[in-house]
Protein backbone atom coordinates (compact mmCIF):
# COMPACT_ATOMS: atom_id res chain seq x y z
CA UNK A 1 0.00 0.00 0.00
CA UNK A 2 1.23 3.36 -1.06
CA UNK A 3 1.43 6.04 1.70
CA UNK A 4 -1.15 7.97 0.45
CA UNK A 5 -3.16 5.68 0.97
CA UNK A 6 -2.38 4.92 4.11
CA UNK A 7 -4.76 6.11 6.80
CA UNK A 8 -3.18 5.86 9.88
CA UNK A 9 -2.23 8.21 12.57
CA UNK A 10 0.03 8.86 15.08
CA UNK A 11 0.17 10.83 18.17
CA UNK A 12 4.20 11.56 18.44
CA UNK A 13 3.63 12.65 22.28
CA UNK A 14 0.42 9.86 23.28
CA UNK A 15 1.28 10.54 27.33
CA UNK A 16 -2.39 11.30 28.86
CA UNK A 17 -4.12 11.75 25.12
CA UNK A 18 -6.83 9.47 23.80
CA UNK A 19 -9.23 9.20 20.86
CA UNK A 20 -12.36 9.31 21.87
CA UNK A 21 -15.80 9.26 19.85
CA UNK A 22 -18.08 12.08 20.75
CA UNK A 23 -21.16 10.00 22.32
CA UNK A 24 -23.86 12.72 22.13
CA UNK A 25 -24.97 15.96 20.66
CA UNK A 26 -24.05 18.26 23.59
CA UNK A 27 -22.74 21.31 22.63
CA UNK A 28 -18.68 21.07 22.87
CA UNK A 29 -16.10 22.84 21.15
CA UNK A 30 -12.80 22.11 19.93
CA UNK A 31 -10.28 23.74 22.36
CA UNK A 32 -8.44 25.26 18.98
CA UNK A 33 -9.46 27.99 16.69
CA UNK A 34 -7.96 27.94 12.74
CA UNK A 35 -6.18 30.85 12.51
CA UNK A 36 -8.15 33.85 11.73
CA UNK A 37 -11.06 32.33 12.53
CA UNK A 38 -13.15 33.48 15.14
CA UNK A 39 -15.05 30.86 16.20
CA UNK A 40 -14.05 27.28 17.93
CA UNK A 41 -15.31 24.33 16.23
CA UNK A 42 -18.69 22.49 17.47
CA UNK A 43 -17.73 19.11 18.19
CA UNK A 44 -20.76 16.86 16.33
CA UNK A 45 -22.02 13.27 17.93
CA UNK A 46 -19.61 10.75 16.86
CA UNK A 47 -16.91 12.85 15.74
CA UNK A 48 -13.60 11.12 16.42
CA UNK A 49 -11.53 14.42 18.84
CA UNK A 50 -8.28 14.15 21.36
CA UNK A 51 -9.15 14.28 24.36
CA UNK A 52 -6.78 14.79 27.34
CA UNK A 53 -9.40 14.64 29.95
CA UNK A 54 -9.36 18.71 29.99
CA UNK A 55 -9.15 19.64 26.49
CA UNK A 56 -10.60 18.55 22.86
CA UNK A 57 -9.38 18.96 19.70
CA UNK A 58 -11.05 18.47 16.73
CA UNK A 59 -8.73 16.04 14.19
CA UNK A 60 -8.39 19.08 11.68
CA UNK A 61 -6.63 21.13 14.71
CA UNK A 62 -5.12 18.24 16.08
CA UNK A 63 -2.71 17.74 12.92
CA UNK A 64 -2.43 21.42 12.10
CA UNK A 65 -1.00 21.80 15.68
CA UNK A 66 1.05 18.22 14.83
CA UNK A 67 -0.47 16.46 17.99
CA UNK A 68 -1.30 14.30 15.56
CA UNK A 69 0.64 13.27 12.45
CA UNK A 70 -0.16 10.64 9.42
CA UNK A 71 4.39 10.09 9.21
CA UNK A 72 4.88 6.94 10.57
CA UNK A 73 8.51 7.90 10.63
CA UNK A 74 7.97 10.62 12.82
CA UNK A 75 9.99 9.30 15.23
CA UNK A 76 13.13 9.14 13.15
CA UNK A 77 12.85 12.78 11.94
CA UNK A 78 13.85 16.09 13.53
CA UNK A 79 11.48 16.04 16.35
CA UNK A 80 9.08 19.10 16.21
CA UNK A 81 10.33 21.38 19.21
CA UNK A 82 6.47 22.80 20.18
CA UNK A 83 5.60 18.68 20.21
CA UNK A 84 8.52 16.92 21.93
CA UNK A 85 10.89 17.75 24.63
CA UNK A 86 14.48 18.23 23.91
CA UNK A 87 17.06 14.86 23.35
CA UNK A 88 18.76 14.33 26.81
CA UNK A 89 22.26 14.25 25.40
CA UNK A 90 23.31 16.76 22.90
CA UNK A 91 26.92 16.30 22.00
ZN1 LIG B 1 -10.60 22.27 15.81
Amino acid sequence: MSPSHDRRLYVPHPENWAIKTKASFDREYCHAKFPGDEHYHLLVGGELHLDNGEQKYCLDCALRLEMLTADRMYWQKGRAANVLPPPDNET
